[in-house]
């Protein structure tokens, strides 16, 4: 919560559910980045909030841009990027999409296999390649690992084929899982990546670029590792893979950049002993489930913290479980790890779930039971 967050929830007590960014902690967040990684040129992951009033945003700060999809180049130009500012990361495109992005005048593109790589070399020929090695994800509260990525070996074959496709082998990237909370993953990560990068400039190829995707946490309900611990981490890892010069370095920040600008504002909708006994569970329902853009919900894999009106006072709390406002019986946020909120919590009182600027928005449904997508406010 920001001074500026408190302001606008006072004076405008916008209609729930809704979520609140205030841009002045992404660019806080982008300068807290760029100051731990100097070196390291940021490609926002645009999946994690693509709203207009971030990108633009971030194009004025200088950020380049990992888009996934002809959409999202297309939000990223239309905020002011330059076609050589934006990384075309999906290791899963359609030809047709190769060929408009490059028309667009994209000119880095991702692959993790010989046909993607094929797809490529013939529907954007010329274009600079990286290829996503496939790494561990230990660590990480939201995993990408058994989608993406290839083995070392089959990554360094395909990079030794790019030239003869007429491609120019660019580089290599990895991601070690979103919400990473351990900073040995990237140490672990650059290891792996820094050794193939080694052999392939041995054998001549004219590899450039290291991409070490994104990852970097958000704080939810427990501490992480500062951004400047990754840092340390990241360049200690660097020096030792690559002595003399650094490859130019890539990251792809996603849910750093704007997880901690973003509130979401919603009402309890009831909050009752369903079978009207004490040693029967409290249930909360909100205007906001799994549905309605809280989808990282799901395994309770991010916890995320909660303020209500009467966190002020010691009341008395009880474990509750939290649940949408939807009529399906799996939209329910925590069952398992049940969320402490105080027992006066009642009907029509307003909730803020902190942190919920990065991948909130754009997962809500278009009507689920009616319910309409999330509004949005950027302040
Ligand atoms: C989602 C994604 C990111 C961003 O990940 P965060 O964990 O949000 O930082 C970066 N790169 C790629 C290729 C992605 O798919």
């Amino acid at each position: 919560m920001t001074p500026k967050i408190t302001r606008f929830l006072t004076e405008q007590s916008p209609a729930t559910p809704c979520l609140i960014v205030d841009l002045d902690v992404v660019e806080q967040q982008y300068k807290n980045l760029t100051e731990a990684l100097p070196e390291g040129r940021i490609f926002y992951a645009v999946k994690a909030n693509p709203a207009p009033a971030i990108l633009k945003k971030l194009v004025a700060l200088g950020s380049c841009f990992d888009a996934a999809s002809i959409p999202e180049i297309e939000m990223c130009l239309a905020a002011g990027a330059q076609p050589s500012q934006v990384s075309y990361g999906n290791t899963l495109k359609k030809v047709g999409q190769i060929r408009q992005a490059r028309e667009m005048g994209i000119d880095l593109f991702v692959f993790d296999s010989a046909e993607e790589l094929e797809k490529i070399a013939e529907h954007a020929p010329g274009a600079r390649v990286f290829c996503r090695l496939a790494v561990e994800n230990e660590g990480a509260d939201w995993p990408l690992s058994r989608k993406f990525g290839t083995t070392t070996a089959h990554a360094g074959e395909l990079m030794r084929r790019a030239p003869s496709l007429g491609l120019i082998p660019h580089g290599l990237s990895f991601h070690v899982g979103s919400q990473q909370t351990g900073v040995a993953a990237y140490d672990r990560a650059i290891d792996i990546a820094g050794a193939l990068y080694r052999s392939l400039k041995a054998d001549g190829i004219d590899i450039r670029m290291l991409n070490l995707g994104g990852g970097y946490p958000t704080t939810y309900n427990r501490d992480v590792p500062d951004i400047h611990a990754f840092g340390e981490t990241i360049i200690k890892a660097l020096d030792r893979n690559f002595p003399g010069e650094h490859p130019e370095l890539l990251l792809e920040p996603g849910r750093y950049m704007v997880g901690r600008a973003g509130i979401v504002s919603t009402e309890v909708i009831l909050a009752s002993r369903r079978g009207g006994a004490e040693k029967d569970p409290r249930w909360v329902y909100l205007d906001i489930g799994r549905f309605g853009g809280m989808a990282e919900t799901e395994g309770e894999a991010i916890r995320y913290l909660f303020r209500t009106p009467h966190d002020q006072s010691d009341e008395t709390r009880s474990p509750c479980i939290l649940a949408g406002p939807s009529c399906d019986g799996v939209d329910i946020m925590y069952e398992k790890n049940r969320v402490p909120l105080p027992n006066a919590l009642k009907s029509g009182d307003r909730i803020e779930i902190l942190a919920t600027g990065a991948y909130v928005s754009t997962y809500c449904s278009t009507g689920f039971n009616g319910f309409p997508p999330l509004e949005e406010h950027y302040i």
